[in-house]
């Protein structure tokens, strides 16, 4: 049976081919953004992008418009990120928005349990985009299950003991996730979707619209590195291995998992950073949040809570959980902190 996609599914899922074939078929030119009428469309798209960079928010922008406005909206904010072409913002947008994607897929599949053809078609996206069948349990509403080889290779990504495939019902081969888990499965894939639609754009002549805002864009984010050049340790110091990646995985405004941000605060606090300069620093993680980066530091430095203090975890524990970059250096410690007295002694 061909399913065929409503425009409100465009509107929700503009990253879908049919979207682009939409544009195709409409002989969409791209230097048709800088026409007035389509000032209201670069706005909207450089709005969004700054308040999720600025303000890591996506809640002002569930609100679906007309398909047309929100499929443009989405083009022009790809056009924008590509002329901006700063790797860090491309990503925390991409990550932003498949957040936002995220929740319309929740919605709808909550919402599909007595519409079959709904059913199908949120299956088809997965097909689509994820090149995966998902199925849906027919004894067991709000349940849908995918082959093991199929989830282990995602769910490698997570380090929630959740995601063990231990933790998981699994039968006959397959593994079983409520709605909501399904979803949070392919939210990477979704974010490197999109930044792959930026990435693969190509021999653009960009309209002056979109060179006004990605200028504006750059010019943000310089005000912002100035300020958020930390000069991480002491530029003499030694730094140990482990955390050099970090910074590093930090630098390319890739997410870090929990335990490799546990590692790099404790390290930082060790170090003297204060609360602020730390709460600066992780600011180039996609999914910052503000309150609760800050709410975290304060309890691992023992300033709330039960006023206990973090210590940074021993090079034996790094080692489990995979965060070790052992080199030379290393030799003969058991705790990263110990490269900071090396220095000292030098
Ligand atoms: S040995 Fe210790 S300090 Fe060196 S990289 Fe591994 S965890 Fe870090």
């Amino acid at each position: 049976m061909s399913i065929k996609l409503g425009t409100n599914d465009l509107a929700k899922y503009p990253f879908l081919n049919e979207a682009s074939l939409y544009i195709k078929d409409t002989h969409f030119d791209l230097l048709e953004f800088d026409r007035s009428e389509m000032s209201f469309i670069i706005n909207r798209s450089f709005e969004k992008i700054e308040s999720f960079i600025k303000n890591n928010e996506t809640r002002h922008y569930y609100k679906i418009d007309k398909f047309e406005i929100e499929i443009l909206t989405f083009l022009a904010s790809l056009l924008i990120l590509k002329s901006a072409s700063i790797d860090i913002i491309t990503k925390k947008f991409a990550l932003f928005e498949s957040m936002r994607f995220e929740k319309y897929l929740i919605d709808d599949l909550k919402n599909s349990f007595k519409d079959e053809t709904k059913r199908l078609i949120l299956l088809k996206i997965f097909k689509e985009v994820f090149k995966i069948d998902v199925y849906a349990e027919t004894k067991t509403i709000e349940l849908y299950k995918i082959r093991v080889p199929e989830y282990i290779r995602r769910s490698i990504l997570f380090h929630e003991q959740e995601w063990k495939l231990i933790n998981r019902t699994v039968k006959d081969g397959y593994v079983y996730l409520d709605v909501s888990e399904i979803v949070r499965l392919f939210r990477n894939e979704l974010s490197l979707l999109i930044i792959d639609k930026i990435k693969n754009m190509k021999s653009i002549t960009f309209p002056k619209q979109v060179l006004i805002k990605s200028q504006k864009l750059k010019n943000y984010w310089d005000s912002v590195n100035k300020k958020t050049d930390v000069d991480i340790v002491n530029k003499k110091s030694v730094t140990p291995p482990c955390i050099d990646h970090l910074y590093r995985v930090l630098d390319t405004g890739e997410n870090l998992p929990h335990s490799a941000r546990l590692l790099l605060a404790t390290f930082l606090l060790f170090s003297g950073k204060s609360i602020e300069e730390i709460t600066e620093m992780f600011k180039k993680l996609p999914d910052f949040n503000e309150r609760i980066t800050r709410y975290q530091l304060e309890h691992l430095s023992g300033k709330t809570g039960s006023s206990k203090k973090y210590f940074v975890p021993s090079c034996e524990k790094i080692k489990m959980e995979n965060l070790c970059h052992e080199t030379n250096v290393c030799k003969g410690i058991i705790n990263p902190v110990q490269l900071l007295g090396k220095r000292m002694k030098i």
